[in-house]
């Protein structure tokens, strides 16, 4: 697990960071991957998320990177601090409601228009963002995206390049004192074309946590 962190870190810059993504890991090859120097994980169920949390020194930053459903804000709402996947006002209402603190939120984007993928539309985002603003525990950070589910490095590239362009034009526009930095994009098959592109943070399963 070092060694695959180690080769991952050697890849990409310093301004990407890397989340460590244990959905299908064990809490010890959790421990192993913290012990390898690992401060950022992700989970994308509610359970998983809260056992990883409780497992974890209080150093580490756990990522919530999946969908979450509004009812299940409030399971996790104490442990929250960063949401990856913030598509629905439904959802901003919850923390609004449960939270004493500010949750650090993506704003999910669906760049490639994949039926599959969850996310709103680069269109739709200057209007949600505006929603937001009344929100006084939402902070939006940045935007996520996935990238289409295809080899062709050209598409994949293309789609973390809207990301990047997006996030420009949102911070040119934006009134609100946003400060919208991060991109979380970038997974084990092409976090090095997010790198390139900007991605702030790659959030990566597989190539950390299985052996090669
Ligand atoms: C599982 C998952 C990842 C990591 O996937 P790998 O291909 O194993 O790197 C990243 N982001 C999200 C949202 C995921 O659900």
């Amino acid at each position: 697990m070092k060694e695959n962190y180690e080769c991952i870190k050697s890849q990409i810059t310093d301004r990407t960071k890397i989340i460590a993504v244990t959905k299908y890991h064990t809490v010890e090859e959790t421990l192993e991957a913290y012990e390898a120097g690992i401060r950022d994980f992700g989970e994308n169920r509610t359970e998983g998320f809260l056992e990883k949390r409780k497992a974890l020194p209080d150093d580490a930053n756990l990522h919530y990177i999946g969908t979450l459903q509004s009812r299940k804000v409030k399971h996790i709402i104490d442990d929250l601090y960063y949401l990856h996947s913030l598509d629905r006002e439904s959802i901003a209402k919850k923390i609004e409601q449960y939270s004493d603190h500010i949750v650090k939120c993506f704003i999910q984007v669906n760049v490639s228009g994949e039926e599959s993928k969850h996310g709103l539309t680069p269109d739709q985002v200057p209007d949600f963002l505006e929603r937001l603003s009344t929100y006084s525990k939402v902070e939006i950070i940045g935007l996520m995206t996935m990238a289409p589910a295809t080899d062709d490095a050209t598409l994949i590239a293309e789609v973390f390049d809207r990301m990047a362009q997006l996030r420009e034009t949102l911070q040119q526009s934006n009134s609100d004192n946003l400060n919208i930095s991060e991109l979380s994009m970038g997974m084990s098959n092409d976090y090095q074309i997010a790198a390139e592109k900007g991605a702030t943070y790659v959030r990566i399963g597989s190539k950390i946590m299985e052996s090669r």
